[in-house]
């Protein structure tokens, strides 16, 4: 897949890498040097996928959110929602490295289910992930991440590990404009809801501007 499938935009800048492309597949026109054209060409196509990858959780990483942002169309309402596992410390303290690992895993997993078609999961990093939320009203990003808050808190734990329960807390921002601004509202967005214990959705209301933290 090309670095413009996975980007879903043909839209990126030319840079040096592909001026070479262009030029080396204007002169590789036959036999061997076409197949070997076509070989380096299909592991390039391979190396840049892989590394939009966060190699954890399979997830997108930083850098594919970083280049997908800028780029949302600026006509259309975009959400944003800032992830962070609730004392995620401690999983690792008490069980290990390993075990968290496999938490961030299937954390990311039920980050990605219900997901929109055009929305995507990005490993922010750390324990941190961004959910991006293209054209979604505000109720309905609201709906979104208050099933995803609820998927990981009333998923299965303990069968990975007894005695395991694992939640999140959510900053979700909502509006027109760059989808990094949102990005910036949603990372403040999550320490209110941090700061109001944790397992929560917070977000502005819509009339009033107010925080609302939203949980059971
Ligand atoms: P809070 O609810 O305030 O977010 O508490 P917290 O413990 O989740 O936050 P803190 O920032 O203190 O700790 C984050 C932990 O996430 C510490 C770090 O070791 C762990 N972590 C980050 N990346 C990874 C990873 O790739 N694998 C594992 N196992 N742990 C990770
Ligand atoms: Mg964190
Ligand atoms: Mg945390």
């Amino acid at each position: 897949m090309s670095a413009e499938d996975e980007l879903g935009t043909t839209e990126t800048a030319p840079d040096l890498l592909t001026l070479h492309e262009s030029i080396a597949d204007l002169f590789a026109t036959r036999g061997d040097w076409r197949r070997a054209y076509q070989h380096l060409r299909s592991a390039l196509d391979i190396a840049r996928a892989g590394s939009l990858r966060d190699p954890l959780t399979s997830s997108y990483n930083r850098r594919y959110l970083d280049q997908r942002l800028p780029g949302l169309p600026a006509s259309r309402s975009v959400a944003v929602a800032l992830v962070d596992l609730d004392r995620f410390k401690s999983v690792n303290d008490t069980y290990g490295h390993l075990l968290g690992d496999r938490v961030l895993c299937r954390v990311a997993d039920l980050l990605q289910e219900g997901l929109p078609p055009d929305a995507f999961c990005a490993r922010y990093g750390g324990e941190e992930f961004a959910l991006v939320l293209p054209g979604v009203d505000h109720r309905r990003a609201v709906r979104i991440a208050d099933a995803a808050r609820l998927r990981v808190a009333r998923h299965p734990w303990s069968e990975l590990q007894p005695g395991l329960r694992v939640t999140i807390s959510v900053g979700l921002a909502h509006g027109a404009g760059s989808g990094s601004r949102q990005l910036h509202h949603a990372d403040n967005l999550l320490y209110a809801a941090k700061r109001a214990g944790r397992n929560k959705v917070a977000f502005h209301d819509r009339e009033t501007a107010r925080v609302i933290t939203h949980s059971e």
